[in-house]
């Protein structure tokens, strides 16, 4: 008989005071099942994030881990968003399981399959991935807008997995590797795939929000696409070169037709070959002032090596 794991479910949680409690009873009873198909050791635990919500959400967690033992949280010193809520999660549970699963707190990601993850990662697997089958449960912009956008990503980060959000299972080891990984822009579902190792997927479907509001409003979700492509490749910064070496050589052939009919005394539109080049030229100019300005950005970000996340309390 296999050795018994022991798993933690990491849950960051940010202004969910109208979920958590559900979806921590739901979690629990998930735990204790398992754990009567000992599939999972009585010591597993869930791991609980607040991302310092300003409702009543970590009043309620505090009250929920006095009732049971299972429950250890941490609460942030300050709001810093899902990724670094998730990290935090990962790196302060890390040394007390052998691996830790992530979900969200609205629980659209299918529980149930979490036993499936907990026996590949029994059969050798590192990281599970869960990868949802279809999107019917989002709205039409928002299954358009991340189907195009998981598309987009696929071309600059080959390694990406196409509908696969944030509910893994990653192991002991491959997180202690990733503590190693200290880049303040972070996009932890292009991160743990580039890291390699045996991998597995699972799928199921993904349903709407049970209750409350979505956090990821369209800056946040474009502000993830673009940590998205530029942590990951610097092909947006090759574009550049490819668009300079493109106008050249257009330059050169306008010089040519310019002088050929120069030759042949025949007069050149003037305003026309004068106006547009001028707003084609500052268009390009801009677009690559922006590209670089995004990776400048990013290194400002990484050069100041600031802690991604403090913990200001701390629940066993
Ligand atoms: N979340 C967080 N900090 C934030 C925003 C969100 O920790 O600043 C958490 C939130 O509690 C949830 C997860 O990130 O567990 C995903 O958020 P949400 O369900 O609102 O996003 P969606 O599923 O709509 O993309
Ligand atoms: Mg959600």
């Amino acid at each position: 008989m296999t050795r018994k794991t022991k798993v933690g479910i990491i849950v960051p949680c940010y202004n969910d005071q109208e979920v958590v409690e559900t979806t921590v009873k739901t979690l629990l009873e998930l735990l204790e099942t398992y754990t009567k198909e000992d599939l999972v050791s009585a010591d597993s635990f869930l791991g609980l994030v607040d991302d310092r919500s300003n409702d009543s959400t970590w009043d309620m967690i505090k009250e929920l881990a006095r009732m049971h033992s299972q429950i250890k949280a941490i609460r942030l010193s300050a709001n810093r968003g899902h990724q670094y809520a998730l990290v935090a999660g990962l790196l302060e549970f890390n040394s007390q399981a052998d691996c830790l699963v992530s979900i969200d707190a609205d629980l659209q990601d299918d529980v149930q399959v979490i036993g499936e993850m907990i026996k590949r990662f029994q059969d050798g697997n590192e990281i599970v991935y869960g990868v949802r089958k279809s999107r019917y449960s989002d709205s039409v912009f928002k299954r358009v807008s991340a189907l195009t956008f998981h598309r987009i990503l696929k071309v600059f980060n080959k390694e990406a997995i196409l509908n696969h959000s944030d509910f893994r299972l990653i192991s002991q080891r491959v997180l202690d590797e990733f503590s190693n990984y200290t880049e303040v822009n972070l996009y932890l579902r292009g991160l743990f795939p580039s890291m390699g190792f045996s991998t597995a997927i699972v799928y199921y479907d993904r349903k709407r929000r049970m209750t409350g509001k979505t956090k990821y409003p369209v800056t946040k979700m474009l502000s993830l696409a673009l940590d998205g492509i530029a942590s990951f490749s610097v092909v947006p910064l090759r574009f550049i070169t490819i668009i300079g070496f493109l106008v050249f050589f257009i330059c050169v052939l306008l010089m040519i037709y310019a002088l050929a009919a120069f030759i042949n005394n025949k007069t050149i539109p003037g305003w026309f070959s004068t106006v547009l080049p001028f707003y084609f030229l500052g268009g390009v100019q801009i677009l690559c002032i922006g590209i670089i300005g995004e990776y400048l950005g990013k290194i400002y970000k990484e050069v100041k090596r600031r802690p991604r996340y403090l913990v200001d309390e701390r629940l066993q």
